[in-house]
């Protein structure tokens, strides 16, 4: 052969080595996400549910975030065995509005809910329990604080709503939430009662809002911290619950999603806590999904995701298809790895009124646009900020005095 036609054949084998090689990893590459989704459509239907929602948790207060200060082991341990969407938002960051879009997989302006002292109403909103407990679902709730108490409409779809806070008439005292470990412990309880079907669990736990009292020893491990140190006791609580998952045998077929229901502002733009403004400190939140076998372990996801997809992602996992009111998508695509394409962006809203403060130029309001984290971007001015949407029914608050406080903690 000669000299040229050598070249000619070694570069064609070359050509084709190559190709095949793609090919080859190509095809096991869908091959692994194929039999992961088929993993999914085989287990689906028998997993049990856990919504864990850390509220006034920040993202970047968490170790898995990046904070080096963290005291969060057991967070960033669930982080490492399941996926970790490293740019989650709330859609609006006030507790009620925001824990409604997460059950209904809408934003305020479908499921009506722009405000602490608004109302889920029943019409128009099915929600995350009662499509679960439609398809055969133990439902039970958890509660920690008044501001999702049931007369807000959140206990729709519960067969058991834990919001008792086991001191009535002491709402004035200054009161209003109780510990972790005390809400976990009850759904331990109920847990041990009822896990013998498919449950769907929602726990709320509200350590890291204000006013920051973290107890022994997380108080003197965080001094002058202590934000973090109540997110500290927060993980220690987290962990005795997942080793009990764990222990019982539970966790091994449940799908536990964790999420933050907004983020604090810890002093920056000069706000204390959260609710007013839509600052990043106050819209990213963590957003942690775990099922072992099913969900990829360690995998970080840089798209932007909304809490607006927490519901059909669930249901798609389930294989439950979503009610025609839901605007989000699923996320489960993107977590096996079948989505390239982009995110989109947020719809973020805070209808909270305030005063202007100071400090601010005279109460400009600023909108995220859903872009990089850290991109805000002003809106111009609106004078005070927007009135807060009336009108919605309430639906018998348990006092006036309660709504007061609630309406004063978000
Ligand atoms: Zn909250």
């Amino acid at each position: 052969m000669s000299k040229p036609g050598k070249v000619l054949t070694f570069t064609l084998v070359i050509v084709v080595v190559l190709a095949a090689t793609i090919l080859v990893v190509n095809w096991r590459r869908t091959s692994q996400r194929n039999s992961r989704l088929a993993a999914v459509r085989t287990h689906r239907q028998d997993l049990n549910v856990i919504l864990l929602s850390l509220d006034t948790t920040r993202a970047d207060r968490l170790g898995c975030y990046g904070y080096e200060h963290a005291e969060t082991p057991a967070i960033d341990e669930f982080a490492k065995g399941g996926v970790r969407f490293a740019r989650a938002k709330t859609h609006v960051p006030i507790t009620l509005p925001s824990h409604s879009t997460v059950f209904t997989g809408s934003t305020p302006v479908v499921h009506g809910a722009h405000h602490h002292s608004s109302v889920l109403a029943d019409e128009g909103n099915e929600t995350a329990a009662e499509i679960l407990r439609t398809s055969g679902y133990r439902t039970a709730a958890f509660i920690a604080a008044s501001v999702l108490d049931h007369s807000f409409g959140t206990d729709q779809g519960f067969e058991h709503y834990a919001d008792d806070l086991g001191f009535e008439g002491s709402l004035g005292a200054g009161r209003v939430e109780r510990s972790a470990e005390e809400v976990l412990l009850e759904a331990r309880q109920w847990l041990d009662d009822n896990a013998d079907g498919k449950f769907f669990a929602f726990i709320h736990l509200y350590d890291a809002h204000l006013p920051y009292r973290p107890p022994s020893p997380y108080d003197r491990r965080h001094r002058g911290r202590p934000y973090d140190g109540e997110i500290a006791y927060l993980d220690s609580e987290i962990r005795d619950f997942l080793e009990y998952l764990e222990r019982s045998g539970l966790r091994e077929n449940t799908l536990i999603v964790i999420f933050g229901d907004h983020g604090e502002s810890l002093g920056e733009h000069g706000i204390e806590g959260h609710s007013a403004f839509v600052y990043e400190t106050m819209t990213w939140v963590p957003l942690l999904m775990s099922c072992p076998g099913l969900l990829p372990a360690g995998k970080v996801i840089d798209d932007q995701a909304g809490l607006i997809d927490v519901l059909p992602t669930i249901l798609d996992i389930l294989g439950i298809d979503p009610p025609r009111a839901v605007q989000g998508v699923s996320l489960l695509p993107r977590m096996l790895g079948r989505e390239r394409a982009p995110a989109p962006p947020a719809y973020i809203e805070s209808y909270l009124r305030v005063e202007p403060s100071p400090g601010s130029r005279d109460g400009e309001m600023e909108v995220h646009q859903g872009a990089e984290p850290g991109a805000l971007r002003s809106q111009g001015r609106s004078g005070r900020a927007r009135e807060p949407v009336r009108g919605a029914a309430r639906r018998g608050l348990r006092t006036g005095r309660c709504a007061r406080r609630a309406s004063d903690m978000g």
